[in-house]
């Protein structure tokens, strides 16, 4: 019998609800990461989550590395934001209306990131980046859209496209159910690379709309821009009429108090992006992301221009209650002391490879940090990166699970920290890498 009490029943196993909800839901999971399909056996099904732990449904415990995908910054169940979650819940679920405290978010993220002049919500980053290019192209009247390979800008049609071989080719469709026709709107380059971008500028030039790109990028592990990378990627678009779009959904209010753009805003090699997305920490772990910038492009949304743009729980207040209250507790103490654990536990990770003789590159953006497996290293494109010993995670996974540390399931992923992340959780990680490094040599 179908009950509810199986959403907390402790008496069942991974495996048999894994099993269930094969039946029940395409491959058992609402989104294809979560189905372990890189590294095998049974994914977790997770009961409850508190600082920096997920217990599963076996009631065992984990140290866990993918803190939600990014938005537990503060680490799991915070009580402020529980709190805030609590009371904006007690006033009533979705109101179709105008909230303040709508304002109040974006007023925080406009005080935190100087581009943005103005920011419309809306709920998941798919739609951020599917509005801002829509945007792009209502604002500039043009139609083709560059994107980077390996770079991950959520599930729209445009942005499912990967590169056909050579220099700026059109794409190909990335998924069944993509046109070819609009995956021939995409145009794939190769990252990091500014030759590439220049050639497309001279080639199609006029008819590119908008260049997206994630600030630093973390979808396909780590790899982040070379120094001065996005500065001249700006200086290439604007010289050539586009837009850039810069996808700050993963790394938004993460890598620091303004994101990617801030830590490079501090440097020789600062940048004016025109519209940016974002996701995940914004939300709390709450349906939140945004789109923002330009006030002259940004005015161009319906109600005031022609580029339409909607949603029913667009500025939901539960999910924006959550977003404000994290925003306002990531204060500099929890992105120094972020970066402080993203520094020992990658430096924990490569000296345990090392000492089984591993060869591999730790890859790092902020405080975000993935590994590379192999000798070519570091990597800074998409090409480089499929060329990995990428086999040598998949035991690596599995022996820290049964450890008790869960992992992102795929070597092509992010490792994200937390504010919760403390001394007994990072020494919980450090004890069970030595086996890790041996089930990755073997
Ligand atoms: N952009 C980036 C850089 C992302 O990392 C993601 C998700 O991982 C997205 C967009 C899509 O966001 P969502 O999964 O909320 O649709």
């Amino acid at each position: 019998a179908t009950t509810d009490a199986a959403a907390t029943n402790t008496a069942t196993t991974n495996a048999d609800l894994f099993a269930r909800a094969q039946a029940a839901i395409p491959g058992g999971v609402n989104s294809p990461v979560r189905a372990f399909r890189s590294v095998g056996g049974t994914p977790r099904f997770l009961v409850s989550a508190k600082g920096a732990y997920v217990t599963d449904v076996e009631g065992r415990e984990y140290v866990d590395l993918v803190a939600g995908w990014g938005p537990a910054i503060l680490g799991h169940a915070d009580p402020r934001v529980i709190e805030a979650v609590t009371d904006a819940a007690a006033r009533g679920l979705s109101f179709g209306s105008s909230t303040p405290a709508e304002t109040v978010l974006a007023e925080l993220v406009e005080a935190r990131v100087a581009p943005v002049e103005k920011l419309r919500l809306v709920s998941t980053g798919t739609e951020a980046t599917m509005s801002a290019i829509r945007l792009a192209r209502g604002f500039t009247g043009r139609d083709l859209l560059v994107k980077f390979a390996g770079h991950y800008h959520g599930h729209s049609d445009g942005l499912l496209a990967e590169a056909g071989s050579g220099l700026a080719t059109f794409a190909l469709p990335g998924s069944a159910g993509v046109p070819a026709d609009i995956a021939a709107l995409t145009l794939v380059l190769p990252y990091n690379d500014l030759d590439a971008v220049r050639a497309a500028f001279a080639e199609h030039g006029d008819r590119i709309a908008a260049v997206i790109v994630e600030a630093a990028a973390a979808n396909m592990g780590v790899v982040p821009p070379l120094p001065g990378f996005n500065a001249e990627l700006v200086e290439l678009a604007h010289a050539n009429g586009s837009l850039v779009i810069s996808d700050e959904v993963l790394t938004g209010f993460r890598v620091s108090e303004a994101g990617w753009w801030g830590l490079e805003s501090k440097t020789e090699h600062a940048y004016t992006p025109d519209l940016l997305t974002f996701g995940k920490v914004i939300g709390g772990g709450m349906p939140v992301a945004a789109l923002g910038g330009r006030a002259d492009v940004m005015d161009q949304l319906a109600p005031l221009g022609p580029v339409y743009q909607a949603g029913t729980l667009s500025g939901n207040p539960v999910a924006v209650a959550a977003g404000v209250a994290t925003l306002r507790a990531a204060d500099a103490a929890v992105y120094a002391h972020l970066d402080g654990a993203a520094a020992t536990i990658s430096a924990a990770v490569s000296e345990a490879l090392a000492a089984e003789g591993v060869a591999h590159g730790v890859q790092r953006a902020g405080n975000l940090f993935s590994f590379v497996f192999g000798e070519e290293v570091p990597v800074h494109d998409y090409a480089t990166v499929q060329r990995q010993e990428s086999f040598r995670y998949a035991p690596f996974f599995h022996a820290m699970l049964d450890a008790g540390v869960s992992l992102p399931p795929s070597v092509f992923e992010a490792w994200f920290v937390t504010a919760a992340h403390d001394e007994a959780a990072i020494d919980r990680i450090v004890a069970a890498l030595p086996a890790a490094a041996r089930a990755a040599a073997s």
